[in-house]
């Protein structure tokens, strides 16, 4: 049986994508860092369409924990793979760069970046050797376009889509194809601080978008239908000039 594998699945853009991958009768793997209470909700509301569904709790960021998990799982389906990934685990910890510390450049680049290589290097060994796979990868506006105040995100998320565009053309022989999406402002925990009355008025839809807009555009690139886009980055963010 192929699963998906979505980081970062139990809240927000992740939950999102998760009901949609339901809707879609594709068996998820729900992984989160912290937080048992969302992905606890988030695993109900899969399962309640009545599809196979399992929480796997580690630190993206931290490579013998990824190694761990994935060959426990590995472990208890023998029969079965990680087809489909969705590399959104993701945080901000937003400061003008002169005011930046060390530990909040680090934590957001390992998070998005060093996350990203752990688990898709991982992943990858299957995909290859079935000659089947779809790499999502959770960029932003941010790393497109640049945000002030967010250095270290706006980096994070560059780099993201470089890796996107690379690995891209390094499987795209073996029927892998790696896209990224960026979506613009959403609204998720993540930016529930933001002046959403202000930030709101850059957009030219005039509002910010749902988590569901992000997860149909997902959901398609993680389809069969999507078969020959790669190396693409799909933005998200009603009409924001990027
Ligand atoms: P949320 O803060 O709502 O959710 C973040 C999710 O990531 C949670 O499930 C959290 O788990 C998980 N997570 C965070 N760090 C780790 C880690 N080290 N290992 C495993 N899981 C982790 O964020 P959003 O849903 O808003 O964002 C999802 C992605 O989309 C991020 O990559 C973000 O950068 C990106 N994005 C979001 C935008 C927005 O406007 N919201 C815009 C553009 C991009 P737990 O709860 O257990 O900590």
């Amino acid at each position: 049986m192929k699963y998906a594998l979505v980081t970062g699945g139990s809240r927000g853009l992740g939950r999102a994508v998760c009901a949609k991958f339901a809707q879609m009768g594709l068996p998820i793997v729900i992984n989160y860092r912290s937080n048992d209470e969302a992905a606890q909700e988030t695993l109900e509301m899969v399962k309640s369409y009545g599809v196979e569904c399992e929480l796997l709790k580690f630190d993206v960021a931290n490579p013998e924990a990824v190694e761990k998990a994935i060959a426990e799982w590995d472990a208890a389906h023998p029969d079965d793979y990680i087809s489909v990934l969705v590399n959104n685990a993701g945080i901000r910890q937003d400061n003008l760069m002169v005011f930046m510390n060390e530990k909040q450049w680090h934590e957001v680049l390992d998070t998005t970046m060093n996350g990203f290589f752990y688990i898709t290097r991982r992943l990858l060994k299957n995909m290859i050797s079935k000659r089947y796979g779809r790499i999502i990868n959770m960029t932003s506006l941010s790393g497109i376009k640049g945000l002030p105040g967010q250095t270290n995100y706006s980096s994070a998320k560059a780099a993201l889509i470089g890796a996107t565009k690379a690995l891209a053309q390094e499987v795209a022989s073996r029927k892998i194809t790696v896209n990224a999406v960026a979506p613009g402002f959403i609204e998720t925990d993540m930016t529930k601080d933001l002046d959403v009355d202000m930030l709101k008025k850059l957009v030219p839809m005039g509002r910010f978008g749902k988590p569901e807009e992000v997860a149909e555009v997902v959901g398609f690139l993680a389809s069969e239908a999507s078969s020959y886009i790669t190396g693409e980055v799909i933005s998200i963010n009603g009409g924001l000039y990027t």
